[in-house]
């Protein structure tokens, strides 16, 4: 039943689509019958009951191929290691380039969401050991972080959540003792009778929030509550980006969308879509609710980082290249989460793009990996090389809505 297309463009298009999706995903079964939607050379979409894994980066070689990458850099690819989850695995960064536009990248805040891993591992090796124009051009105006892994316990059991139960949290929060779990903490998650949370709900705008038992539980529409030691990670390493270069330019997140055979409109119609993009779900009229508050808010800037993304892939493999059927997010009524972390960070000034790669890691496994890692790099890189020249500034941030919407036909909702 699972994203069956009939069902699943109803569905997603009457829940408002997008990252409501994933939430979906929490609820749903963690393994798919076998399924093959038509493929007409764009790419199976198939999904398998036991994919393999193996193709995949784990936590292990994560470290060591990051080593590899900063010693063959010769000092310019720096690693650092900035917390440990709660099972006491390292979340790394990985920075590059000495810009004053800084670009922050996470991947993997969702386990079973593993492109963007690679494809940042692919954009470090490049950038760190690379001579052409375009790469001295990128280091010299961009400083680019990458947290290729930031969340390695739920990546390790290839789930969507971390691990971490709630005694754990009152533990690392005493003043929590008694209060209800927030609502983005489940006692599973894709079949894995451990607890953890829906990593990507538990941030806030205010970046020093400290959690109150009186917030909690929460609501989905609004603030997290930096109870994880993932997020509190990210949010360290965005807090210390600020002090050091006054503001973070942009920070981008990697995802996979769920559904592997969404169909994109506008020029590729009827194609599966490979990467769809986002600018921060925040209500109507482009947040304006959130505007006295967090002035800095602008969605103008973040379409125009989405765009430059959107434009770089369809420029570098041309608008009928399966690699180039993007998508982008609708923004109807109901979707708004101010406590995704590219939300948080949108309100604190910040250009945020969401990349959503076609599928899910623990359905498919491996399939398609090349592919859609080649689509991320390439949109990343694009967003660099945009960053580096000045370009993404001249941008008219409306044309991002050109690009047609994640493939659902709304005239059916
Ligand atoms: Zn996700």
């Amino acid at each position: 039943m699972k994203f069956h297309p009939r069902t699943s463009r109803r569905l997603f298009g009457a829940v408002g689509a997008g990252a409501l999706l994933c939430t979906l995903l929490v609820a749903g079964p963690a393994l798919a019958a076998p399924q093959v939607a038509k493929a007409s050379g764009e790419g199976t979409c198939k999904l398998f009951d036991n994919p393999s894994f193996s193709g995949w980066t784990s936590y292990a070689e994560l470290g060591s191929a990051l080593e590899r990458i900063e010693r063959t850099s010769k000092g310019k690819v720096a690693v650092d290691v900035v917390g440990q989850t709660q099972q006491g695995r390292d979340i790394y960064t990985a920075r590059v380039g000495t810009g004053d536009r800084v670009l922050l990248v996470q991947s993997a805040v969702h386990g079973n969401e593993r492109t963007g891993t690679e494809a940042l591992l692919g954009i470090l090796k490049k950038l760190g050991s690379s001579n052409d124009p375009a790469t001295r051009r990128a280091l010299e105006n961009v400083t680019l972080v990458a947290m290729p892994m930031v969340n390695p316990d739920g990546g390790e059991l290839n789930r969507r959540a971390n691990v971490i139960s709630w005694d754990d949290i009152e533990e690392r929060h005493p003043q929590l003792e008694g209060a209800p779990r927030a609502w983005y903490h489940s006692l599973r998650g894709d079949g894995i009778e451990l607890p953890g949370f829906d990593l990507n709900r538990d941030f806030n705008a205010d970046l020093d929030y400290v959690p109150q038992p009186e917030d909690l539980p929460g609501d989905p529409r609004d603030a997290g509550f930096f109870l994880s030691p993932e997020s509190q990670s990210i949010r360290d390493v965005y807090v210390d980006l600020r002090e050091e270069f006054g503001e973070v330019d942009a920070v981008v997140d990697l995802h996979h969308m769920g559904p592997c055979n969404a169909l994109t409109g506008g020029e590729q119609d009827g194609k599966q879509i490979s990467v769809a993009l986002d600018y921060p779900p925040l209500g109507v009229n482009d947040g304006a609710a959130y505007q006295q508050q967090w002035p800095l808010l602008d969605q103008d800037k973040s379409r125009r980082y989405a765009l430059a993304v959107a434009d770089g892939i369809r420029d570098s493999y041309g608008s009928q290249s399966p690699l180039a059927a993007v998508g982008r997010y609708f923004h109807p009524e109901d979707r708004e989460y101010a406590g995704q972390g590219r939300s948080a960070f949108a309100l604190n000034g910040s250009a945020t793009v969401l990349f959503e790669v076609r599928g899910q890691s623990d359905d498919f496994g491996q399939k398609m990996k090349g592919m859609l890692v080649q689509s991320v790099q390439t949109g990343l890189e694009s967003l660099i090389d945009s960053m580096a020249t000045g370009e993404v500034d001249t941008l008219n941030g409306d044309d991002f809505f050109a690009y047609p919407d994640y493939g659902w036909d709304t005239s059916q909702d």
